[in-house]
């Protein structure tokens, strides 16, 4: 017998499974890990199929060493997956099927933990006489008293109650009194979890509604939704009712939420909910705690998976229902190598396992939706809020006629009287600033200059902390003390610009002494479970006004927020990328939607230098719908994705000629592999290289060549082609694939 093992090292040479001999008596299959030979030493490594027979000279195959488990570790249709993923990804396979465990499983790292437990190896009434005649005194005979009385005990529980009973215990043993056992046991996630109730609503009738589309399906042969509510509409219950469903029908389901919607908060209340057939998997688990969860994931001890996007590959048994919530988020593209989109692992999963997914959000990608209109998933649309609680006023407040009445300061006169008046109500307020820091930038008055970061060519960030203020760099880190004059002209006109989240904190509590207020940035959740306790501060009342970059944005729900102010819409909309509009308009609607969410009515805020921008406007009406179909056409007429792929390829280098030099080598050789395949030239609509709009960054000089093609097989295996092509050393210049980059800077 011989079977077929992919060896866990990422080269393009050992990309092909390895064939090795399965010695007598071993018991192998495929998904199975195991330790084989590998030149000199000794590699981990996955079966993916057994044989009887081989075409290499059996004289010149190994055996497997041993088996590392006594069960396939990734089970049949997650080895499928995991190749699925290599070839759209073109990467070894090797790569993907780590996606597939819990990363501190290679190698060894965790082990299963043991714990001891001592139990009589003799009658009890010879244990009785021994511990009678017992001349040792004290703690051999104590031990025998508690086994008597409880038959087995475990060693921590012993030493509870006899101190340090090692030497006691060994000896008890080779008298042959007593039996001690190595057995399994799971470290439970800390945190003890009340049990939430269900909440027992009644379903609102477009709750039911989208609920009864989506049960036959769940019951059947499974389906693809995508779930459009607007804000408050109710999602959630809708797709637990739908969890609970494939629970009962006795199916496993994931959900998926974005990693910060993870608080402690919501792990209990998921975990609560569900109770023990919940695994939670979220980042401030230790490593034996999340492969502990993994493993009762895989034996079915576990079958509700809530988590961010890698618990896509959840070894669930028998996937009923995947639930992807906050859709749009852009976390579920994993862009570091291998890349991928969990919402196609998800759809590629449900395809092949016959269950069913739902794509939830209040404003789906323009991705999903035009897929949903094509048919490729069933829309369901909740267009109004639970029990027809109205949707938020909103306003668009002019900040350039502020300016020529004389406010210079970052809070509008309407913002101003409606926070005072807020308060006075005792409601609560979320104030959105889309930047950190104090002031954004610090320029020269009389020459322009602007300080960058000497790492990157990016302005820095002025930051006030508890001494002296601090000039920062947002991407490298990097920090200076603010000049006192212009390092370029002498000049001493250095100014400071633009408005972060310190400096609306610092206006808010001039204008409101006394009323405390949480400041939720980079900056303040960077401590282990920071996020949630900041947001329970909030939630309590304590705290009455919470400012915030984006991460406030995302699906919080708090019932006392009556206003919410967007202190500068434009910046979201004025970056150099084809999604911005996409990202501006999920942003003001996801902000505006977290507010009067409970019995009061909301208001909403926005403050623009741009009040006639059709994505504000569509924000602030929550039209979903014009949205989408302007931004449809936009990106047909401007062959933006949908409608085509772009790809980029950076090279970096501390020396600008090679990064130069590194980008004309890239150009021709993509220049002759067209010349080559016409089939593929025929796809490609550009091919740019240019600097990119950060040309310098973390030390690094970079060029880029864009790439726009046409979706189409021809166009993937050009890719593939670019991706070899990248992974091929070069002196001194890194080089970087990305397809649909996540960022085009
Ligand atoms: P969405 O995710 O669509 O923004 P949520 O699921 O957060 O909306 O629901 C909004 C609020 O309405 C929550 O506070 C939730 O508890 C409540 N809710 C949901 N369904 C019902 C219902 N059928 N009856 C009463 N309240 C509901
Ligand atoms: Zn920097």
């Amino acid at each position: 017998m011989y079977c077929r093992v992919i060896v866990d090292i990422v080269h393009e040479n050992v990309a092909k499974p390895f064939t090795y001999l399965v010695p007598e008596g071993m018991q192998l299959s495929p998904g199975q890990r195991v330790a084989v030979p590998f030149g000199a030493r000794e590699k981990e490594g996955i079966v993916t199929e057994l044989t009887g027979s081989c075409d290499i000279d059996p004289e010149k195959i190994r055996p497997v060493l041993r088996p590392l488990e006594d069960y396939a570790a990734i089970p049949p249709e997650l080895m499928e997956l995991a190749g699925e993923m290599a070839v759209r990804a073109h990467c070894p396979p090797a790569e993907t099927l780590r996606l597939m465990l819990p990363a501190q499983m290679r190698g060894g790292r965790v082990s299963v933990r043991k714990v001891r437990t001592v139990t009589l190896a003799v009658p009890a009434g010879e244990a009785a006489e021994a511990m009678q005649s017992s001349r040792h005194g004290g703690k051999r005979a104590r031990i025998l008293e508690l086994l008597l009385d409880r038959d087995t005990m475990t060693v921590p529980g012993i030493a509870a109650e006899v101190r340090d009973p090692g030497d006691a215990l060994k000896k008890l043993e080779t008298d042959g009194l007593v039996r001690i056992t190595g057995e399994e046991s799971l470290r439970t996630p800390a945190g003890a979890f009340a049990e939430v109730k269900d909440p027992g609503y009644e379903l609102t009738p477009g709750q039911r509604e989208a609920l009864d589309e989506i049960l036959p399906a769940l019951h059947g042969k499974g389906g693809k939704f995508l779930l459009h509510g607007v804000t408050g509409s109710g999602k959630t219950e809708v797709f637990m009712k739908a969890v609970r469903d494939t629970l009962e029908s006795g199916r496993s389901a994931i959900i998926l939420v974005p990693e910060i919607a993870l608080t402690p908060q919501m792990v209990s209340w998921f975990r609560g909910r569900f109770g023990a057939v919940a695994a939670v998997i979220h980042s401030r688990l230790s490593a034996g705690e999340r492969y502990d969860e993994w493993r009762r994931i895989r034996r079915g001890d576990a079958r509700v998976v809530v988590g961010a996007r890698s618990a896509v590959f959840s070894p669930v048994q028998r996937l009923g229902l995947i639930v992807v919530d906050e859709e749009h988020e852009s976390t579920y593209l994993n862009d570091r190598h291998p890349r991928y989109d969990t919402r196609d692992v998800a759809a590629s999963r449900c395809t092949r396992e016959g269950a069913t997914m739902i794509l939830a959000s209040a404003t789906p990608s323009i991705l999903s939706f035009a897929r949903a209109r094509r048919g490729d998933y069933t829309l369901l649309e909740m267009p109004n809020r639970v029990n027809d609680r109205p949707l938020p006023e909103v306003d668009i407040v002019d900040m350039r006629t502020e300016l020529e009445n004389g406010n210079r300061t970052v809070l509008s006169g309407m913002l101003r009287r409606e926070l005072k008046e807020c308060i006075r109500k005792g409601e609560q307020a979320i104030l959105l600033i889309n930047r950190r820091g104090y002031n954004s930038f610090v320029s020269c008055r009389s020459c322009g200059y602007v300080v960058k970061c000497p790492n990157c060519d990016i302005s820095m960030t002025y930051h006030i902390g508890s001494a002296e203020g601090k000039l920062r760099c947002h991407y490298c880190g990097a920090e200076t003390l603010p000049p006192q004059t212009c390092p370029a002209c002498g000049g001493h006109y250095i100014r400071y610009f633009g408005a972060g989240t310190q400096k609306v904190e610092e206006e808010v509590s001039k204008m409101l002494p006394g009323v405390r207020t949480v400041r939720m940035d980079y900056d303040t959740t960077g401590t282990k479970d920071g996020h949630g306790r900041l947001l329970e501060v909030f939630r309590s009342g304590e705290a009455r006004i919470l400012i915030g970059t984006q991460m406030i944005a995302k699906g919080l729900d708090f019932p006392q927020v009556t206003l919410v102010g967007v202190v500068a819409a434009d910046m979201a909309l004025n970056l150099p990328d084809y999604r911005s509009r996409e990202r501006a308009f999920q942003l003001l609607t996801q902000v505006a939607g977290r507010a009067g969410r409970g019995q009061q009515s909301g208001r909403v805020i926005i403050q623009t230098y741009l009040p006639n921008d059709p994505v504000i406007g569509f924000a602030a009406r929550q039209d979903y719908r014009a949205f989408f179909e302007s931004e449809f056409r936009r990106r047909r007429n401007g062959l933006y994705p949908p409608f085509t792929v772009l790809a980029r390829l950076l090279a970096e280098s501390a020396a600008e000629e090679k990064a130069a030099a590194a980008a004309d080598e890239l150009e021709g050789r993509i220049r002759t592999l067209l010349e080559e395949h016409d089939d593929w030239k025929r796809k490609v609509l550009t091919v740019l290289k240019d600097t990119p709009s950060v040309k310098f960054l973390k030390g690094k000089h970079r060029r880029h060549i864009l790439v726009k093609a046409l979706v189409g097989r021809e166009t993937d295996a050009f890719f593939g082609a670019l991706t070899e092509l990248a992974a091929k050393k070069r002196e001194g210049a890194e080089i970087w694939f990305e397809v649909n980059p996540t960022s085009m800077m």
